[in-house]
């Protein structure tokens, strides 16, 4: 069969498929169908490609080999070991998860009450998700060498050689990447769906129970889910669901990852939310108010509030901090460069706060937004340029006024070495209870700070491949290194 002949037939009968699966979706009370259809398109290329390079580090592998019973008894463990593809699926559906959880929730619960917004998933759910999205990975890849493993003691038994073998591994390949990555995503997101509408069902303060809903639509038709339909329960707790295989289980809603995957692949029920129209008709500060204190895990409202009268605080003190800042380098041969930027932006705060939350989130961590505020040093900063000849003495000046004045230099970072990706000085000052920042620049390090503030923020955020961000080091690192140092700057400490 020619190529191209075989990738349209598979593209029209995906296309086929779609059209059914998205009126199946409508019927199953799933959210906007069409969207999810191309969503699931979209996790599984994704998906697929991952697959993909899987199969080709294999196959790299396998072919270098100089015997299939070596391979067999040497080399598979190794290959084993090095092969990331549970990693790569891993970061994939950690991601993908948490968008795609977050927006969801927040159209199922708009769906139901407009006051109510959901912008954060609660700290279970996003634990859950990332601890589902680790197992997945694992899963995958082991499912994956149990087939390959197969398949080679097969091909040894009948004495076939590496050639042979590969072809068989590779036909087998071709439907199954392809197949396999659709299962996943189609699985994945309708279990998204599922941990959405039941994170609706904690955040949306008029929802006191959730119903297992079998519309009978859907591809599934196990006698126990039917069997369970239209059961209604409180929303922190479980249904109760006896297995196929005997067990019996405590979902929180349809497809929970503890549920065996015999009793998720390819299930098309879904979570339905009981409304008291009593507490729906409440004023909304008051919902919003129960949203969090009563359904969220930690009292963002209050968190939110405490932050927003820190900040006012540390806003208020910041005149009186710049005008010694001005005094102070008046009697220098430094200048305040940059003053329009020496206080950052609520917004800016808000969102860094929101990152660093999420970073600790991703990484499997526990942490508050208050926790974060309370870290940020550098929401009050300034910048002092002086030139290369004058920039210790200048350094060791500004230090002895600053200290005549009552503040505290807390720490210095010095990274004024070859090598760095940023050359400067950074203070963290503190006066009484106000803490802030301030550079050391020279002209030159200034301009190379200015000139890569964006490759920084790259770097900061790791948004790219471990190469890309090499590179873009490296590149500021080029920068950086034609930058003079001033004569003794490594003393200071
Ligand atoms: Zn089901």
């Amino acid at each position: 069969m020619n190529f191209d002949k075989l990738i349209n037939a598979i593209d029209k009968y995906i296309e086929k498929a779609d059209e059914n699966l998205k009126d199946q979706l409508e019927q199953d009370g799933f959210i906007e169908p069409e969207e999810t259809v191309e969503y699931i398109n979209y996790l599984e290329e994704a998906t697929a490609a991952i697959l993909f390079s899987e199969t080709d580090f294999f196959m790299r592998r396998f072919r270098a080999s100089n015997s299939v019973n070596n391979f067999l008894e040497n080399e598979l463990e190794k290959v084993i070991a090095e092969d990331v593809t549970d990693k790569a699926i891993s970061n994939l559906y950690i991601s993908e998860y948490g968008k795609s959880c977050r927006n969801l929730a927040n159209k199922y619960t708009q769906k139901i009450d407009t006051d109510i917004s959901v912008c954060n998933l609660t700290l279970k759910t996003q634990k859950h998700n990332v601890k589902w999205a680790k197992q997945l990975g694992s899963m995958m890849k082991e499912t994956n060498y149990k087939a390959i493993r197969g398949i080679l003691k097969q091909g040894a038994k009948k004495g076939l050689s590496i050639q042979e073998i590969s072809k068989l591994i590779q036909d087998s390949g071709i439907r199954n990447e392809f197949w396999r990555a659709k299962r996943v995503a189609l699985t994945e997101t309708l279990r998204m769906h599922n941990i959405a509408s039941y994170e609706s069902c904690l955040q949306s303060p008029s929802v006191r129970e959730k119903t297992w809903n079998h519309s009978g639509a859907g591809a599934d038709s196990r006698d126990n889910h039917v069997g369970l339909s239209g059961k209604k329960v409180e929303v922190d707790k479980p249904f109760t669901l006896y297995g196929k295989d005997g067990g019996v289980y405590s979902p929180m809603f349809p497809m929970d990852p503890s549920l065996p995957a015999s009793e998720s692949i390819n299930c098309h029920c879904f979570l339905g939310k009981v409304i008291d129209y009593d507490l729906a008709a409440l004023p909304p500060e008051e919902k919003q108010y129960m949203q969090w204190v009563e359904k969220g895990e930690y009292d963002k409202i209050n968190d939110d509030l405490d932050i927003r009268k820190s900040y006012l605080k540390i806003t208020m003190k910041e005149p009186y901090i710049t005008k010694d800042l001005q005094d102070i380098i008046k009697n220098t041969d430094g200048e305040l460069v940059g003053l329009e930027n020496r206080l950052k932006t609520r917004k800016s705060v808000m969102d860094k706060i929101d990152r660093n939350v999420q970073k600790a989130f991703n990484r499997g961590g526990y942490t508050t937004r208050k926790v974060e505020f309370n870290k940020l040093n550098d929401i009050i900063r300034y910048t002092t340029v002086s030139d290369e000849k004058n920039f210790v003495q200048n350094f060791n000046k500004t230090r002895a006024l600053l200290e005549e004045k009552g503040y505290n230099i807390n720490r210095i970072t010095n990274t004024w070495r070859d090598g760095q990706s940023y050359k400067g000085i950074n203070c963290t000052l503190k006066n009484t209870d106000t803490v802030f920042e301030l550079q050391f620049h020279t002209p030159k390090s200034y301009k190379v700070k200015q000139q890569t503030h964006s490759d920084y923020e790259i770097l900061r955020e790791k948004q790219g491949t471990r190469e890309e961000l090499k590179k873009i080091r490296e590149k500021m690192v080029e920068k950086t290194n034609k930058i003079p140092n001033p004569k003794g700057v490594e003393n200071i400490k």
